[in-house]
């Protein structure tokens, strides 16, 4: 008995599904209306103008995201430099964090930071351990910027508001301590090599889609181009409608963007479709400069961001075996610049880079992306659907109940949720 499963979207989310649920022995069906998987962390273009569309990081505790590409025969050693957790400016290093047994480790790295005063390195360690007594966690209303608020000016410019705007794509006063807290506990406090950067050498398509639908092909599932335009419930089948294509089968897995599965769902759960219907988002904006025999001090340095300088980090895409010359910038928590517009955005972006690193010959824009949807709004007290939505429909995706902000991690747990989800259902199953 072949269980018949449709995951529809092809994000990261939607092919840790596939995989699984064909892995568990079901007969899986891909949906995605784009002709290149892979969603929001994808390559655009092909050959050496390959692009991402927008510079992702991974880090060392991204555990299920680095399974996943071992499963479809990508080592992470090869495709990830990994570098240890260093927060370096280009007038000077600030938190560096040495290998050891985490606590010990962010001991030694705060109280080794020359750039912040003995007074600022201790009440820091005072202030962390507190959170730690508390276990990570406090009340959901509160905002990173009032969890901070009593830390030196130091300590949150140079490391608490770049990690939060970083991680949850949200400015600090709007963003959720509580999540914020999560983040930092798994990040920093609970694993050696947890808090180590994971910095792409390939594109994003070469990390996980594009050797997923191999994997996927080889397992015999079809992979579809088409947009699913309804999903239906036909007694215990389901049935989905993607223009001149349709499918019918046992169970789908709804791994779209929460926009898509909140009409998919209006009509067959019109809660969940309501819940989820209502989240605001962040965009990104990456600015893509070239400058040829450039290179920055590090891989990945980071920005002071004000009212004139957008980006908050720089990554030299020739130290990272992809182009040389070739450098992207990243603008997080990017509402106020969309509203700018993407030319005057650019331009600040040139700017500061001229100002603030050093240029073998100047740098000029070679490309600017922007996600106006990257990912959800990280504020306090955020309600987030939950996965289960009816027997034999689970949604999968970043945006869903969770500890975690919208990471491709959270993506790919939940992915992988979905799909036992969906194998554990007990309707009957399709004999072939
Ligand atoms: C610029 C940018 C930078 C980011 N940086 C980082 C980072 O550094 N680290 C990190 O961890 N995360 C980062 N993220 C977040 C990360 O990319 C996402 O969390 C993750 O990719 C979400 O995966 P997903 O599968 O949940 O959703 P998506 O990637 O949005 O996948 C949804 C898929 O569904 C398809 N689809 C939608 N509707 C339909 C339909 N009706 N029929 C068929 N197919 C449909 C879409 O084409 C898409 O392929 C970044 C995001 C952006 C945009």
């Amino acid at each position: 008995m072949t269980r018949q499963v449709a995951v529809v979207g092809g994000g990261w989310s939607g092919l840790a599904a596939a995989l699984e649920a064909a892995a568990l022995g079901a007969q899986v069906t891909l949906f995605d209306m784009a002709p290149r998987l892979g969603g929001r962390a994808r390559s655009l273009g092909d050959g050496p103008e390959a692009l991402d569309n927008g510079q992702h990081i991974l880090i060392g505790a991204y555990t299920s995201c680095l399974a996943l590409m071992r499963r479809v025969g990508v080592d992470p050693v090869q495709a990830l430099l990994r570098t240890p957790l260093r927060l370096r400016y280009p007038d000077r290093d600030t938190l560096t964090l040495p290998g050891g047994p985490p606590w010990l480790a962010f001991t030694r790295g705060v109280l080794g930071c020359s750039a912040w005063s003995w007074p600022d390195r201790l009440r820091f360690l005072m202030v962390s351990s507190r959170w730690m007594a508390t276990g990570f966690r406090c009340r959901p209303s509160l905002s990173v910027a009032a969890l901070c608020g009593d830390l030196p000016d130091a300590i949150r410019r140079d490391l608490i508001e770049p990690l939060c705007v970083a991680a949850l794509n949200t400015p600090a006063p709007q963003a959720s301590a509580q999540v914020f807290l999560r983040v930092l506990k798994d990040a920093l406090f609970s694993g050696p090599g947890s808090a180590d950067l994971l910095l792409p050498r390939a594109g994003l398509s070469a990390l996980l889609p594009e050797p997923a639908r191999a994997a996927l092909l080889r397992h015999g599932a079809q992979i579809r181009t088409a947009r699913v335009q309804a999903l239906r419930q036909a007694g215990d089948r389901w049935q989905i409608e993607a223009g001149d294509d349709a499918w019918t089968g046992d169970a789908v897995v709804l791994a779209t963007t929460s926009v898509e599965a909140a009409r998919l769902t209006r009509d067959l759960a019109p809660a969940w479709s309501t819940q989820t219907a209502a989240f605001e988002f962040q965009p990104i904006i990456t600015v893509y400069l070239e400058s040829e025999g450039s290179a920055l001090p590090a891989p990945m340095v980071a920005l002071r961001e004000t009212a004139e300088a957008p980006a908050q980090f720089a990554f030299d895409l020739g130290q990272l075996a992809q182009r040389p010359g070739l450098f992207s910038f990243v603008i997080s928590g990017a509402a106020p610049w969309v509203e700018r517009g993407l030319d005057a955005t650019a331009e600040a972006t040139l700017a500061q880079a001229i100002q603030t690193l050093p240029w073998r010959t100047p740098p000029r824009i070679h490309r600017v992306l922007s996600e106006k949807r990257a990912t959800f709004a990280c504020t306090p007290g955020l309600l987030r659907p939950s996965a289960a939505l009816l027997p034999g429909l689970v949604a999968a995706g970043d945006y869903l109940a969770g500890p975690y902000p919208a990471t491709l991690e959270g993506a790919v747990r939940s992915g992988l949720a979905a799909a036992h989800s969906v194998m554990r259902h007990n309707s009957p199953a399709t004999g072939h």
